[in-house]
């Protein structure tokens, strides 16, 4: 099996490429190194059935040239964090919307398999109970840069469910919801390494707002094998899946976990919103996923316990791979 990663530097891509070459697939990562890295890929970095090829889902033609001849493409390079895509909404729409367009084209020309990454934040401001795939959309004002993301997320979707529909496509989409681990950069904002690499730090741990807002955490190790399953399970193709975490925590409660699973004696501050609001950020409440469809299709099971992950964020901070670790005590 030849399989295309994009974005297999990355956070969850890298995780996905180590399973892959667990399983036995000739595996070529696509990433332009951004905001992913080698060092995510150093577990890997001596298989000879493993090949990166540095570039950009935007460079049309060097896409074509890698996918031809390949069985199966995971599309995950995109723009993700909500400080970069705040900091760079131009660079969250040219990468998120062209670039999948862009691996659609290739995909449709090639006829590889694609299973397309795309966001829980789609759902964007809609905070019902258990976010069930077909639940509707609740987006902010385009003015808000925040939601240059979720925007063109749900583009991506509705483009690769069109390309299903009307070219028979083999393309299944999934929907991540907080997924969390080790190599999880904090540099772009993400909750769980910033307020453990704080703790570990000795730092007061910086919750945004009241605290109150909550999200549920799932475990990469956990969502990746069902990225795979749901990619080679026929009836998935042209639908979408969430993929998200069991327990819905506040984000005080989070902090509260990572202080008593690190041992650490850092305090909490809350960190007032009014500048990030004015630079076009706007959070979200809550969101809890209904994951049944994954679980009842492919046995989605997010068992790994928040706890445990803290832990191991917190040993991959404290190692010597880590690139958010320097200067943190051993
Ligand atoms: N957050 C926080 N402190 C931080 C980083 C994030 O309190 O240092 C909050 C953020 O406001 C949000 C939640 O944690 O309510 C999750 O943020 P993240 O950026 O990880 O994910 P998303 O907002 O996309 O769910």
């Amino acid at each position: 099996m030849r399989t295309i990663v994009t974005g297999g530097a990355g956070f969850i891509g890298s995780h996905l490429v180590d399973h892959l070459l667990r399983a036995g697939d000739e595996v070529v990562v696509l990433d332009d190194m951004s905001t992913g890295s080698p060092r995510n890929l150093l577990d890997s970095l001596v298989d000879p059935r493993l090949t990166i090829v540095h570039g950009s889902v935007l460079d049309r033609r060097l896409l074509l040239e890698t996918i031809r001849g390949a069985d199966r493409v995971f599309h995950l390079a995109a723009a993700v964090g909500v400080k970069l895509i705040v900091d760079h909404p131009l660079t969250s729409l040219r990468v998120n919307i062209h670039g999948t367009e862009n691996v659609l084209d290739a995909c449709g020309e090639t006829g590889a398999a694609l299973l397309l990454v795309s966001t829980s934040e789609i759902y964007g401001k809609n905070t019902s109970d258990r976010l069930h795939e077909n639940s509707d959309r609740v987006l902010g004002s385009p003015l808000r840069s925040r939601w240059t993301y979720a925007a063109a997320k749900g583009i991506d979707e509705a483009f690769a469910h069109a390309y299903w529909s009307e070219h028979g496509l083999d393309v299944t989409i999934v929907r991540p919801f907080n997924t969390v681990g080790p190599r999880q950069t904090g540099r772009y904002g993400m909750v769980v390494p910033n307020l453990v690499g704080q703790a570990l730090r000795g730092e007061p741990l910086t919750v945004y707002g009241d605290g109150d807002q909550t999200r549920c955490f799932s475990y990469v190790g956990d969502v990746v094998p069902a990225m795979v399953r749901l990619l080679e399970e026929p009836s998935a193709t042209g639908d979408a899946f969430n993929l998200g975490g069991a327990e819905e925590v506040s984000i005080n409660s989070l902090a509260r976990r990572v202080i008593r699973v690190t041992g650490s004696s850092s305090d909490v501050v809350h960190v007032d919103y009014a500048d990030a609001y004015a630079a076009g950020f706007e959070d979200m409440r809550r969101r809890v996923p209904d994951y049944s469809k994954a679980a009842a299709l492919v046995g989605f099971d997010p068992a790994t316990h928040l706890d445990e992950i803290i832990r191991r964020v917190a040993d991959d901070l404290r190692s010597d791979r880590s690139r958010d670790g320097a200067g943190l005590p051993a």
